[in-house]
């Protein structure tokens, strides 16, 4: 196979393995920075296929899609995680150029060495334990699978003995994390950049609001005491300093009732609770995530005002409508800008789109009040 060979500071074209709603949304920032997008992704159907130059129709993990993509693209980079790593590094060896490198991802993809690899860069995060059948452990407690999780899809609350039993059994048989169940007063979130030549920039901190495990709401930024602000960029530096990552990457946290600061998640990716900076901030996370995976300078992350909330439109049925009359009613909220993935099908729990509001004030009764609105439209009455 012959590789495109670009100079590492001419990327005419990003490859981007995975083709839902995270690549879909690089679109337009790929149109304003004049690159192309070439997607691997499984199927004609998802979001991104429409929006792409090229298309390798593949599985994720399928590693000789991979290798396809990389002779349509200048660099190769990722939207999903779910990877075969060890065969992406032969990939590597033979000169294909992944931003960010593989070894971002290493520590990453699996729950219980993400959390070994903070533990060890002594960033702070829930007790946790590899799970065993004759592990010792104190309830309430949070099982999760180690790898393939998402959305809540691999994360259990177990409160009693029973609760576990059930929870083995719906897991099934695969390798599992178990971690202390954090009481959080509420969850945190940032997106953080950093350029080919070291540059970082950092989103404002988000507050995110999960239902069922799911995000359902995210309020940007999120006020916080100055020395917790401080410590949560500490953190970000820190970690992508290490990683020596490129592109961005998402932190989420817990706050505890006593003011702590825990990591729950990293996703060395664009992630959802930074959705807002479509509309919300100078740069969007997308852009920026373009900008650094093709060697070109950060932007500028700031807020172009005061407040904006993000709202999911997640799948309440089984169904294939458009829901075309509750999006217009959404985009007839002021400042609203919606967005709708085009997904061939809705199933419950499944994220079809999301709603962002900017607001003119920084009062959170507002952005509180707005959610609550787009709830009230989206969802069908109890
Ligand atoms: P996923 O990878 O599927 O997003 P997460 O590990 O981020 O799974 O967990 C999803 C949600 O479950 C979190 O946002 C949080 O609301 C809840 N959760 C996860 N771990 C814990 C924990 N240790 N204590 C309390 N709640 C948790």
């Amino acid at each position: 196979m012959t590789w495109r060979t670009a100079s590492p500071n001419y990327v005419r074209c990003v490859g981007i393995v995975g083709g839902g709603q995270l690549a879909w949304m690089m679109a337009s920032a790929a149109q304003k920075l004049g690159l192309k997008l070439a997607v691997q992704t499984p199927s004609a159907t998802d979001p991104a296929a429409a929006i792409a130059t090229e298309r390798v129709f593949a599985a994720i993990d399928d590693a000789a899609a991979t290798a396809r993509l990389a002779c349509l693209a200048d660099v190769i980079t990722f939207e999903n995680e779910f990877v075969d790593l060890a065969a992406l590094q032969e990939l590597a060896q033979r000169g294909v150029r992944f931003r960010p490198h593989l070894e971002v991802l290493t520590p990453l993809l699996d729950k219980l060495h993400q959390r070994q690899y903070l533990q060890a860069l002594g960033l702070p995060t829930p007790t946790f334990a590899e799970f065993s059948p004759d592990s010792p452990i104190t309830y309430p407690a949070v099982l999760k699978a180690r790898r393939h999780g998402y959305d809540g899809y691999g994360t259990v609350v177990v409160r009693t003995s029973q609760e576990l039993a059930t929870a083995l059994t719906n897991l099934g048989d695969r390798p599992l994390l178990v971690e202390e169940f954090i009481p959080f007063e509420r969850e945190l979130a940032v997106i953080a950049a950093r350029s080919t030549s070291g540059e970082f920039a950092l989103y404002p901190i988000v507050e995110t609001q999960q239902v069922d495990q799911v995000c359902r709401r995210v309020f940007a930024p999120v006020r916080l005491e100055p020395a917790l602000a401080a410590q949560i960029e500490a953190i970000a530096r820190t970690l992508l300093e290490h990683l020596d990552a490129i592109g961005v990457l998402a932190i989420e946290l817990f706050l505890t009732p006593d003011q702590k600061v825990l990591i729950n998640e990293i996703a060395p990716r664009v992630h959802n609770s930074g959705h807002f900076s479509l509309d919300a901030c100078e740069t969007s996370q997308f852009e920026q995530h373009l900008r650094a995976v093709a060697g070109l300078p950060l932007g500028n992350p700031v807020m172009r005002s005061p407040q904006a909330v993000m709202v999911n439109l997640l799948g309440y049925e089984s169904a294939q409508s458009d829901y075309g009359k509750k999006r217009q009613q959404l985009a007839a909220i002021p400042h609203a800008h919606v967005y709708w993935y085009g997904k061939a099908e809705a199933r419950p729990g499944r994220k079809l789109g999301h709603v962002t509001v900017l607001l003119s004030t920084p009062e959170r009764a507002a952005a509180t009040a707005i959610a609550q609105q787009i709830e009230a439209i989206w969802y069908p009455a109890e």
